[in-house]
């Protein structure tokens, strides 16, 4: 139905089994219009992030900045660190009240509101931020070697699937190279980390390890994985069923683009920060969309 190049990431994954409905309008609708000025606001409502989500990106984008810096030379203060994490989060927010506000002015409804940057966010960002920089492990690390950044746009390509799984940033050492993750919406379970350690050593040698940096509860906890064959096997034999599940919901939109075959959500909760809750039929109401959908799907 869409032309797209089979892509896998855990963004996509994840949308998709939250709900199938947003999924489509997201990564199909809006990919498919992103020419038109209704597309491009479509494009734009899916830019929207809650502040919870722009505190953690605002952590990575400081600590990447500051494992770059320290890679040539240049020493942080804590007080650089912390200005940065204030800075950074409150340009975060403006251009999020940017962009709901561009969205109202088009006469788009959308469930986001402007804000302010809440200070206690901010206390907490730097605090997250500080804690990294003291923990010994990430203190070891950057002891020796060299940094080399990746941008998470970076994909491999593995079949004719393309996969968006890149390290925070490669570490070269005396010995071998680490990929590093940092993991930011807390501890994943051990099973979640193998298969996010194996798609991270595509981006590696065959004696790279993967190094993943863990907040739960505002701590820091730290795990070093080295996949093997078997794990990365099965790992893509499940990024191909995905894959699958993606294709299998795009080919269910129908003629002129009709989506109403599309599941919802299957829980309320999803619906409660979606961004595009206005062009969806459960802006009127959760429970009668579904019963509606499950009627016509019984036709
Ligand atoms: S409002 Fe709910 S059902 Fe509709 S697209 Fe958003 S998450 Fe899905």
């Amino acid at each position: 139905m869409f032309p797209y190049q089979p892509t896998w990431s855990n963004t996509r994954i994840n949308l998709l089994q939250r709900c199938p409905r947003a999924f489509v309008l997201r990564y199909g609708l809006a990919q498919l219009s992103k020419h038109h000025a209704q597309g491009q606001l479509l494009s734009l409502a899916f830019q929207i992030q809650t502040p919870w989500i722009l505190l953690h990106q605002t952590i990575r984008e400081v600590l990447l900045d500051y494992i770059e810096d320290h890679g040539i030379g240049n020493q942080w203060s804590n007080g650089l660190l912390r200005a940065r994490v204030k800075t950074d989060y409150s340009k975060a927010i403006q251009r999020r009240n940017r962009r709901i506000k561009d969205i109202q002015s088009q006469h788009m409804a959308q469930s986001f509101t402007v804000v302010e940057p809440e200070p206690h966010l901010i206390d907490m960002g730097i605090d997250t931020c500080l804690k990294l920089v003291q923990n010994p492990h990430f203190v070891a690390l950057l002891s020796e070697g060299s940094i080399e950044r990746i941008e998470p746009t970076t994909s491999v390509l593995q079949g004719n699937i393309r996969i968006y799984a890149a390290p925070d940033f490669i570490h070269h050492g005396r010995d071998r190279t680490s990929l590093v993750k940092f993991n930011l919406y807390g501890q994943a379970t051990r099973c979640e980390r193998e298969r996010q350690a194996a798609l991270l050593m595509m981006y590696g040698e065959h004696d790279s390890r993967v190094i993943q940096f863990s907040l739960k509860y505002r701590k820091w906890s730290v795990n070093t994985v080295a996949s093997t064959q078997t794990q990365t096997k099965q790992t893509l034999d499940l990024v191909s069923q995905d894959v699958e599940q993606m294709e299998a919901i795009f080919a269910q939109v129908g003629k002129n683009n009709d989506l109403s075959l599309i599941p919802l959500a299957d829980s309320f909760r999803s619906c409660m920060n979606c961004n595009v809750r206005s062009l969806c039929p459960s802006r009127h109401g959760y429970e009668h969309a579904k019963a509606e959908q499950r009627s016509l799907m019984c036709q």
